[in-house]
């Protein structure tokens, strides 16, 4: 689990014009062919060729770079078609926001996601207790998250359940209601949509498996 236990990996700011801690995408190419740790949460690499999408740090041999995008979010990553890599396990990725611009409101906003705020609440309510509208959050975070709250809130459920299947034996009933899912059947829809796979199918790469049969 990340650092913080929370949302992983938010923080770049691809092409930004701002010259403040932030990535651009020579050094995200540099950092991936070299796995560079330090970067590890600050962004995500998309393989067009295997649509699976990886941390920095990922052991898997690193893609040409003609087949790769970045992206500053797992979301991000999972919206544009994505799904997360089994062997680097994005959803184990520290969170290592790498914005500074607007941070406070957006990290305040990832870790109310986290914490299921758009699990019973709704962005309104959520821009209401940060102190901002709505559509001014859905901004900020397509310029820092490059994904909307919703797609967030659906990564992060996602992303949770995934880490209570590879580390818990819960069964997906009470996986889905600890990850925030209002039920199983969603919790299966979505999951499946996320990893092409029910989520009963991931227990077998659970803890120390190696599922190298999976980059197809
Ligand atoms: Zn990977």
């Amino acid at each position: 689990m990340g650092a913080m236990g929370g949302l992983a990996g938010f923080g770049l700011r691809p092409r930004s014009p701002r010259k403040v801690n932030v990535l651009d995408l020579r050094e995200c190419e540099r950092a991936r062919v070299t796995r560079d740790r330090r970067y590890d949460g600050l962004f995500f690499i998309g393989v067009a060729t295997t649509k699976i999408y990886c941390r920095p740090v990922c052991p898997v041999r690193p893609a040409k770079a003609c087949n790769v995008s970045f992206f500053p979010s797992a979301a991000a990553a999972e919206a544009a078609g994505y799904r997360p890599c089994l062997r680097c396990r994005p959803e184990a990725a520290p969170f290592s926001p790498a914005w500074r611009g607007s941070r406070t409101t957006v990290e305040r906003a990832l870790r109310l996601i986290e914490n299921g705020a758009l699990d019973d609440g709704d962005v309104e309510e959520l821009a209401h207790r940060l102190g901002i509208g709505p559509r001014h959050l859905g901004r900020l975070f397509q310029r820092h998250v490059n994904a909307s709250p919703i797609q967030v809130a659906q990564t992060a459920r996602v992303q949770k359940a995934k880490r209570l299947i590879d580390e818990t034996n819960f069964s997906m009933a009470e996986i889905a209601m600890r990850s925030g899912f209002r039920s199983v059947r969603r919790f299966n829809a979505v999951f499946a949509e996320v990893y092409r796979r029910p989520p009963t199918a991931m227990r077998r790469f659970g803890a120390g498996a190696s599922p190298t049969s999976f980059s197809e």
